[in-house]
């Protein structure tokens, strides 16, 4: 290996995505796929995963699901973000998405270029997106509505107040809306939402985390592995300095392996001094700084490692959320900053 290496188990995505599918019970199971599939790569995560027969998918941005159009011809899309304008509500309709339309502005927008069917998101207490009690009024009757969602705040603690005060305010305002949307279905819950339990359900859940291996779906299997090469290993005396700012230095003779990765790469730079990697299931500490496209880690209680040896960053001894508690971050942030520059490997072994 001269390259580290990025391998997304497709199989794993489509267990997740059953396991939450029975969880999720008679509602359907859609799909976030925003942000290049939590970084893992949209065409391929989007086809597996409608391939073990899931219908409907969440994008942010209309520029995201004219990509997803293009791998997946018949799957309903909703774009998050709703239309900004003209030229997004064109996009849309040239690509049969469905927007989630947030405000009165965008309803307008989707109106003006007699738009079809849409979603609504309503603001159910997050204060981020969707309408506002006052703006329930606004909502015209001649709007083909399929969906109306709202997004809870803090659905990763099950026991939080905000959970249950959001539900009934959907609820409520679902109340408000029912005569102007009678073909919508309802749907509240993300990951989070989905392990709170069937009141959470309704009729569809947008599962994303979960699918992608991360918290709080404890039962999910991991999609990610990543492994990277040792490029260089020097032996350096006590008292040498290692990396960027002189922030390690040793305390030992020590025995230095290089690695071709960084924080251009997704691998925070608050893991500096911070971080394991793993040689055979056997942690090797990340010494000094990560640099943009290098770092450093001590091998000098492994004497038998050598140029072209193979360390672990995500596997089986260090998960995305592992990884994400020593960078002081979450799997969510782990995962969307996956680099670019690593050689891709999907695999799937039970595919259709
Ligand atoms: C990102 C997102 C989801 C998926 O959330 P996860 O926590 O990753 O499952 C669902 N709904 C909305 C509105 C989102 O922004």
């Amino acid at each position: 290996m001269t390259q580290p290496l990025l391998t997304i188990d497709l199989d794993a995505a489509c267990a997740n995505w059953r396991a939450l599918d029975i969880l999720s019970g008679t509602a359907e199971t859609a799909v976030a796929v925003k942000a290049n599939a939590y970084g893992c790569g949209v065409a391929e995560i989007a086809t597996a995963i409608a391939g073990s027969g899931c219908e409907t998918f969440f994008v942010a941005t209309v520029e995201e699901g004219v990509e997803l159009r293009a791998a997946l011809p018949k799957e309903a899309i909703y774009v998050l973000n709703g239309v900004a304008d003209r030229r997004d509500s064109a996009a849309c309709i040239a690509s049969g998405l469905r927007p989630c339309l947030n405000h009165p502005g965008q309803i307008e927008a989707w109106q003006r270029s007699e738009g079809g069917a849409c979603a609504l998101q309503l603001d159910s207490g997050m204060s981020r997106l969707g309408l506002q009690p006052a703006e329930l009024e606004q909502v015209p009757g001649d709007i083909d509505v399929r969906l109306v969602i709202s997004h809870l705040a803090c659905a990763d603690e099950p026991e939080h107040p905000a959970n249950e005060s959001q539900r009934r305010r959907f609820l409520e305002y679902m109340a408000h809306l029912e005569s102007k949307t009678p073909n919508a279905r309802r749907s509240l819950a993300a990951t989070g939402g989905t392990l709170l339990g069937a009141d959470f359900h309704f009729d569809l859940v947008r599962c994303g985390i979960g699918i992608y291996g991360g918290q709080p779906f404890d039962a999910a299997q991991p999609v990610v592995r990543l492994e990277t090469p040792i490029v260089q290993i020097r032996d350096i005396p006590k008292e040498q300095l290692v990396g960027y700012g002189a922030s390690w230095i040793a305390d030992r003779p020590s025995r230095i392996g290089t690695l071709p990765l960084g924080y251009a790469d997704g691998l925070h730079r608050a893991l500096s001094n911070g971080a394991m990697l793993y040689f055979e299931g056997n942690p090797v500490p990340l010494v000094g700084r990560v640099s943009m496209d290098l770092i450093t880690v001590d091998l000098t209680d492994y004497p038998q490692v050598n140029v072209g040896d193979t360390l672990e960053v995500l596997g089986p001894n260090q998960g995305v959320d592992d990884l994400a508690q020593a960078a002081g971050t979450i799997g969510y942030e782990i995962l969307t900053s996956l680099g670019h520059r690593y050689t891709r490997r999907y695999t799937q072994v039970n595919g259709t």
